[in-house]
């Protein structure tokens, strides 16, 4: 690459940042002020169901992150997933796969850690119900919506 095309191209990102650092509409919302309504087919936190789990390992063998692994309890016969949320990307191929119906996605994704090692969930965790945080008092809430002109915006609603 020359450096004239370097140089155009350094320039084009930084006029891309500016641009969007002055633009009326952002893509972000300032959350938690601004919460955005999720559709029902939101790909968040994934709910395993340990009950309906017949131990096939689909979900670990097609997971592209390498992020579910299969565990086997001392006394245990069977091998039970837990997921690595450290390399989750929230594909979802390991929902659609699942031939037991033992995995789902819950539309919850506002969630923090303090540590890499509190994102690993072994089978009994990976079973946990996830629930959004509360929302601040004032808090409005915005949908999602496409503009052929700027894009995607956030409109209340
Ligand atoms: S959603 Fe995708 S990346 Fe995450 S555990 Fe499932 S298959 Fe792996
Ligand atoms: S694909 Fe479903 S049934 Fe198979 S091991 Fe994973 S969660 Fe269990």
């Amino acid at each position: 690459m020359s450096i004239l095309s370097s140089v155009k191209r350094h320039i084009d990102a930084i006029s891309t940042g500016l641009k969007y650092l002055f633009a009326s509409s952002r893509m972000t919302v300032r959350y938690p002020e601004y919460s955005i309504t999720l559709r029902d087919n939101y790909r968040g936190m994934i709910r395993y169901y340990k009950d309906k789990c017949i131990s096939c390992s689909l979900c670990a063998r097609i997971c592209p992150a390498d992020a579910i692994k299969m565990y086997r309890k001392a006394g245990e016969k069977k091998m039970y997933p837990g997921i690595n949320y450290q390399r989750c990307i929230f594909c979802g191929f390991c929902v659609s796969i699942c031939p037991a119906d033992a995995l789902e996605h819950t539309p919850v994704h506002d969630i923090a850690w303090e540590s890499l090692e509190e994102m690993i969930f072994p089978p009994e965790e990976f079973g946990r119900e996830w629930v959004s945080p509360a929302l601040e008092e004032g808090a409005r809430r915005v949908k999602a919506v496409f503009d052929e002109k700027r894009g995607l915006t956030h409109v209340p609603e």
